[in-house]
């Protein structure tokens, strides 16, 4: 039913290969919201650091993170990720960003730069009179702790590197579920353990494991949690 519409902010956070991307976009598409990708926007500041050949553990890798000019796309149906107005849609998912992304995401001041750009088109949905869905590791606890709908989603291990498989191989690039699950644990560990906005559900969080679940049924349970929260007008949300 076209009619319904999100009102507010949803938060959805949590480790990578929960399927909080696809959610988050259909939730959006689904409720005439838009949508927020924060971990493009650190995929693509990493792609800067990589292309200027620096570190991204180092402390000479800040500047360039911060400087880098990186447009995400809030509309849901047309997801867009920009560079110094490059289209890098898909270079950011490659394995040299992914496996550098969590060095990047751990300086504070990059962090500063970018959850300032989250909180803007945050605001400017709000302002325009639409709901937002936005993922990420810290949106309930740092870029909006008010939000009234804060969703933690989790899934086993293996689960979530069979996901991350099975988009590896979706979109051509190759690899094997062994090394995905060590990549995907390693990660997990930096972004679980840094000190700056570390990965960790906020205390208001609803905690869902979506182990057992495909893309439909987390999205039923989103749209369940919305309604029950009313924050979707026009309509009832099933
Ligand atoms: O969600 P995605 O896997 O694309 O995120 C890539 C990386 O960006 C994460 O592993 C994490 O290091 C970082 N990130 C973050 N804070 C966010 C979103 C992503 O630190 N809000």
């Amino acid at each position: 039913m076209g009619a319904e519409r999100l009102r507010g902010v949803v938060a959805l956070d949590g480790p990578s290969g929960t399927g909080k991307s696809t959610v988050a976009r259909g939730l959006a598409a689904r409720l005439g919201a838009r949508y927020l990708d924060t971990g493009a926007m650190y995929r693509a500041a990493t792609l800067a650091v990589l292309r200027a050949g620096e570190d991204p553990a180092a402390p000479s890798a800040i500047p360039v993170a911060v400087a880098a000019v990186v447009e995400v796309g809030s509309d849901p149906d047309v997801p867009t990720v920009r560079l110094d107005g490059e289209d890098v849609a898909d270079e950011i998912r490659g394995e040299a960003v992914t496996s550098a992304v969590s060095a990047v995401s751990a300086h504070p001041t990059v962090r500063v730069r970018l959850v300032d750009q989250q909180r803007r088109t945050i605001a400017d949905a709000l302002a325009a009179g639409l709901g937002i869905v936005v993922e990420g590791r810290d949106i309930g606890t740092v870029v909006a702790p008010d939000a009234p709908l804060k969703v933690y989603l989790t899934a086993s291990d293996e689960v979530r590197a069979s996901r991350r498989d099975s988009e590896d191989r979706r979109a051509g690039r190759t690899g094997d579920l062994a090394s995905t699950l060590v990549a995907v644990r390693r990660r997990d560990s930096l972004d679980s353990g840094r000190a700056a906005s570390p990965l960790r559900p906020a205390d208001d969080a609803v905690t869902l494991d979506t182990s057992e679940l495909d893309v439909d049924g987390v999205l039923s349970a989103l749209l369940e949690l919305v309604a029950e929260r009313g924050l979707v007008s026009g309509g009832t949300a099933r």
